[in-house]
């Protein structure tokens, strides 16, 4: 930039520095400038920070500001090139829970280049596309391991081996959730009261009764579920899980309720110790918490309407309850209830 277009009003004084020119230290101003950085021969624009002589314009040379313009020029080029940062690579390493050596023992890097990356320098592309695999696909990073862990120490062996613990289990639940969702999304909308299967609203209307409740028998909870989705669906059109429920000995039940207890067992949300009386069957009582953001607030005074009606009910009152209700009383055992049935709940 020339001089003259320069004057002391456009920066502000920083500090006092030598300057070559006036061969004496001189009150210094900064300011931003569009400069071209060349970065692994790319020629890389970016806005640096320069100081500059208040007496005579000169540039000054300034360490602090010159490593960060350089670091913002590597950060452009990273991005340009779509390489991975610092901070990033450190992200990686750490979520694996590995040392810089365990994880270039992994890679087959030396610990020298791990360091280096971390401190800023930029990854050549065949690093960073490795490095990129191996935070993406637990598989190859499975497989690095199987080959690699006897080099390990101690300590990298033991989170690495944690940490893909913990994958796994994460993945069994994935698995364990889409069984269930696809088995109920089969069922056509008057199965389902006019909604897609929720499986986290359905999760979270059962914390709901558990808490309420404290402690829940096993056939009471189920049928205060079938009476919050087909009342929301009585009064509104809709019900609230999405949840298809079919006529069993003792009432109406969620259809294949057996997958979805053991899937709130599998996540620990639930545990289940049986009654000490002689016909009630399993007690349910909660880990997890109730979220109540899930829920319209139509919804949530359905819900608590239900536990009103129903508090200190035991599952043998329960029974006799459901068992008047048309459905029970029209359909076949272990038959869907169309959610038009719920025209004929009198509860409301
Ligand atoms: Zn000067």
């Amino acid at each position: 930039m020339n001089k003259k277009q320069r004057g002391k009003k456009e920066g502000k004084i920083v500090l006092n520095l030598y300057c070559d020119s006036c061969r004496k230290s001189t009150p210094c101003y900064s300011e931003e400038r569009e400069e071209i950085f060349p970065v692994k021969g790319e020629e890389i624009k970016i806005f640096s920070k320069v100081m500059f002589c208040s007496k005579c314009g000169e540039d000054i040379y300034y360490d602090e500001f010159e490593e960060k313009n350089l670091e913002m020029a590597y950060e452009k080029y990273r991005e340009k090139k779509g390489l991975l940062g610092p901070q990033e690579i450190k992200k990686i390493r750490k979520n694996y829970g590995l040392s810089q050596r365990g994880i270039s023992i992994l890679l087959g890097w030396s610990p020298a280049t791990i360091a280096r990356y971390e401190a800023g320098s930029i990854p050549n592309k065949s690093h960073n596309d490795q490095l990129r695999l191996f935070s993406e696909k637990l598989d190859y990073a499975k497989e690095l391991f199987e080959e690699k862990k006897q080099e390990l120490n101690r300590e990298d062996f033991k989170r690495f081996s944690a940490f893909l613990d913990e994958k796994e289990g994460e993945i069994d639940i994935k698995y364990f959730q889409n069984h269930i969702i696809k088995k109920y999304s089969v069922f056509p909308d008057v199965y389902r009261g006019n909604r897609s299967f929720d499986l986290a609203k359905l999760e979270n209307m059962i914390y709901y009764f558990i808490c309420n409740e404290r402690e829940i028998v096993k056939s009471k909870l189920l049928k205060l579920l079938w009476y919050s989705d087909f009342i929301s669906h009585k009064k509104y059109k809709v019900s609230i899980t999405g949840t298809p429920y079919c006529v069993n000995h003792f009432g109406p039940i969620p259809f294949n309720h057996e997958s979805i207890i053991a899937y709130l067992q599998e996540i620990n949300a639930i545990e289940i110790k049986p009654h000490p009386g002689p016909h009630e069957g399993d007690v349910f009582s909660l880990n997890a918490k109730f979220e109540e953001d899930l829920f319209f607030g139509e919804e949530i005074e359905v819900m608590k309407h239900v536990l009103e009606k129903f508090k200190g009910k035991n599952a043998g009152d329960m029974s006799k309850i459901s068992h008047e209700e048309k459905a029970y009383k029209e359909l076949a055992l272990k038959q869907i209830i169309p959610y038009h049935y719920s025209k004929y709940i009198e509860l409301v």
